[in-house]
């Protein structure tokens, strides 16, 4: 690819990316610059970068092969890089077609309710899961586990909702520690704008609950494993998203911002008010409180400060139990048992703890290693801990459920290591043609392993 100095004008915007349509190929699917748009870089030897630009606020996605790293932005993004002393190509330009709400077709339930050429809308996914709930009543039971930060603030928002999938028997998906199944739990869209992993739990809970007694791996495992599925974490963030309709906007964070911060911030890929549930969990956390960046880590200056994460820290003692002491060094105990999986895009990689720092290794780390082993078979995906992979990323998801509960808890992100299925919004047909396959063969596999996955 032609080498192109990042750029800081409109007009030389729109020469780069004129560029780049040439050198990019089907790929690209713009031809000149829009407001909005996602443009992703292939930064030049970036990988040895990759923690400074991750602190400095940048969207590190992926590594490629020889050493560059693809970072997603906008147009200012490009100068950023040239900030930062880096040499930059525009790789990717992605804009997101013209407006159109959220539709379904005549007759069709809320549960067919999409965006952006398939994308189910939150009430898609909520209605989805009370379909299967009333279709199955021996197979799903829908249980609320908390409110969205708008909801506790009245200002419309949501409950926060799971699925329990297992052929029921007394006693089962009761929300406490002692069940008598194994439990993996299955989480999405915890960004908001990571909309293909949405669409990962949409489909497996349908899988689940139409293949019961037709299926032999699904059989199997739903008289054995109890499956719970949150298909959308962040509630909010989704509505954010889904009202750009065939445009979806770029949110990652929650929703707990006023109208003065959204009017500051904007809300753009590289820019947004909220806060990062992601960056929020209590283990291993650091404060991040510059309110626009993507990765905002609190709104009070202390961890678990949103309600979408204590809620989720609740649920899974309540699902889990905890079998590990809090230090550093202490293992799981061997009463520990269930696996559980936080899906995002789009590095293509499987992330293990710990992930705030790579300097050491988890206590349980051959387990885990062994695993992700195991599951990069499916997919392909490299697999290590965060900062092996991309950059160290504090106040994670995993490291709350495994180092304050003693979970077997991974993070997968789909990607398609330089394919036309990346980015946060791939066209529809990604879901079906490239990430469901294998993701699926992934989820069954971490269900199998619930029993005793650090044995
Ligand atoms: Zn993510």
């Amino acid at each position: 690819m032609r080498k192109l100095r990042a750029m800081t004008t409109v007009a030389g915007a729109a020469v780069l990316v004129a560029m780049a349509a040439l050198t990019t190929g089907p790929a690209a699917q713009a031809d000149r610059p829009m407001a909005g748009d996602l443009v992703e870089y292939q930064v030049h030897d970036g990988a040895r970068n990759a923690q400074v630009l991750a602190d400095a606020g940048l969207d590190v996605v992926a590594v490629r092969q020889g050493g560059d790293l693809v970072v997603a932005g906008d147009d200012s993004t490009a100068d950023q890089l040239r900030g930062l002393g880096l040499r930059a190509d525009v790789s990717r330009r992605v804009h997101q077609g013209t407006w159109a709400a959220p539709s379904r077709p005549a007759g069709a339930g809320l549960q067919d309710e999409t965006y952006y050429g398939g994308y189910h809308t939150v009430n898609a996914h909520y209605a989805n899961m009370d379909a299967a709930a009333s279709a199955h009543p021996d197979l799903a039971s829908v249980v609320s586990y908390g409110q969205s930060w708008r909801k506790q603030q009245g200002q419309g928002g949501y409950d926060l909702k799971a699925v329990c999938i297992t052929k029921m028997a007394q006693g089962d998906c009761a929300v406490n520690p002692n069940s008598k199944k194994p439990r993996f739990l299955l989480q999405a869209q915890v960004h908001a704008r990571e909309i293909a992993t949405g669409e990962m739990a949409y489909k497996y809970i349908n899988y689940l609950v139409n293949g019961y007694g037709k299926d032999a791996t699904v059989t199997n495992l739903l008289d054995t494993t109890e499956i719970w599925v949150v298909p959308i974490v962040n509630p909010d963030g989704v509505d954010l998203v889904q009202r750009g309709g065939n445009s979806p906007v770029m949110h990652r964070k929650n929703a707990d911002f006023t109208q003065a911060d959204l009017q500051r911030c904007g809300d753009s890929v590289s820019s947004q008010p909220g806060v990062d549930i992601n960056r929020n969990f209590g283990y291993g956390w650091q404060s991040n409180t510059s309110k626009c960046d993507q990765t905002t880590s609190t709104s009070n200056g202390s961890s678990d400060s949103e309600p979408e994460t204590k809620a989720l820290e609740q649920f899974w003692g309540s699902l889990f139990g905890d079998h590990r002491a809090d230090g550093p060094n202490d293992k799981v105990d061997a009463g520990a048992r269930g696996t559980a999986l936080m899906l995002h895009s789009y590095a293509g990689i499987i992330i293990l703890p710990w992930e705030y720092t790579h300097s050491v290794h988890s206590p349980n780390d051959a387990q885990f290693r062994a695993m992700g082993k195991d599951m990069s078979q499916f997919s392909g995906y490299r697999y290590g801990q965060a900062g092996e992979l991309l950059y160290d990323a504090a106040g994670g998801s995993d490291d709350y459920a495994y180092g304050k509960l003693g979970m077997a808890s991974f993070t997968i992100e789909l990607g398609d290591n330089g394919g036309s299925c990346d980015g946060f919004a791939p066209r529809y047909s990604c879901v079906d043609s490239k990430f469901y396959p294998y993701m699926q063969k992934t989820f069954n596999y971490l269900a199998s392993k619930a029993p005793s996955p650090f044995k």
